[in-house]
C-alpha cells in the first residue's frame, strides 16, 4: 500500500488504501516509500512477525519508483485533501531525492499544498551532511520522535545505526531544519513515557525552540 488514509481505529485495519478511502476531502493522504530505516526500534510494528507478515504497509514488491506514485497520485484531486505525509512503515528521508522529486511535481499543480514529513530525524548522519536546506518551500512541516529524554534512553529504544550520537543530531536536525521549514514538531507518546519524562522533554523542546507533541497511546 503506497497512499493511503488513516480511520482513527489501531493497527492494520486503522489504513485504507486511497482508492478506499471514499471522499478525500479534508482528509490526510500518507505516503509510504520505503522500508528502510536506520533505526530498528524496540517497539516498532516491523518487529513482529505478524506484522511483517500481514500488515499492508510493508512492501512487499519493493519500493515504488517515482513515476508509480506520481501515476497514483495522478487519479485523485488534490486540492481538497488536508496535506499529504510522508510516513510508513520505515525512514521516509531515507529517500530524501524521490520525496522532493514527487513534491516539486505535485506543488506545479497544486502550489499550496501543505506537506508534512515524520522522520526519527537522522537524515544528517544518513546522508553525512546538513540535508535541511533541502526541505525550503518544499515540506510545510516535520515532525520528528524524539522517544526519550536523553541519548541513553534513546539509543535503548531505538537501536540507532549511528549509536550514542544519534540523539544530539536528532535535535541537532531540528534546530537546523527550524530555518528552512515552518512548522517543526517534536513526539512522544503519552502512557509510553511517564509524565516526569515528557515534562524533561518539553524542557528540551523549549530550549531548542520547537514545538512538542504529546501523541495519544494507540495499543
Ligand atoms: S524509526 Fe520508525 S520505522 Fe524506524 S525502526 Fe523506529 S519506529 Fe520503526
Amino acid at each position: 500500500m503506497i497512499l493511503y488514509t488513516v480511520t482513527g481505529k489501531a493497527g492494520n485495519e486503522g489504513y485504507l488504501d486511497i482508492s478506499k478511502s471514499g471522499d478525500l476531502t479534508g482528509k490526510n493522504i500518507y505516503v509510504n516509500l520505503t522500508n528502510k530505516c536506520p533505526c530498528n526500534c524496540v517497539f516498532c510494528l516491523r518487529q513482529t512477525k505478524k506484522m511483517l507478515e500481514g500488515n499492508s504497509l510493508w512492501l512487499r514488491e519493493g519500493e515504488p519508483d517515482v513515476e508509480t506514485v506520481l501515476d497514483l497520485f495522478g487519479q485523485y484531486d488534490l486540492s481538497i485533501i488536508n496535506e499529504i505525509v510522508f510516513c510508513g512503515f520505515g525512514e521516509p528521508l531515507e529517500r530524501l531525492d524521490d520525496i522532493c522529486i514527487i513534491i516539486d511535481s505535485l506543488k506545479k499543480q497544486y502550489p499550496d499544498l501543505k506537506v508534512r514529513v515524520n522522520t526519527i530525524g537522522l537524515a544528517n548522519l544518513i546522508y553525512e551532511k546538513d540535508v535541511t536546506p533541502i526541505l525550503k518551500d518544499r515540506v510545510n512541516t516535520i515532525s520528528i520522535s524524539l522517544n526519550a529524554p536523553d541519548e541513553k534512553e534513546f539509543l535503548e529504544l531505538t537501536r540507532s545505526r549511528f549509536g550514542i550520537r544519534s540523539y544530539e543530531a536528532l535535535k541537532e536536525f531540528a534546530v537546523l531544519a527550524k530555518r528552512y521549514v515552518p512548522n517543526v514538531v517534536m513526539t512522544v507518546v503519552e502512557k509510553v513515557m511517564p509524565e516526569e519524562k515528557i515534562e524533561k522533554c518539553r524542557k528540551i523542546c523549549e530550549d531548542l525552540g520547537v514545538t512538542l507533541r504529546v501523541r495519544e497511546f494507540e495499543d
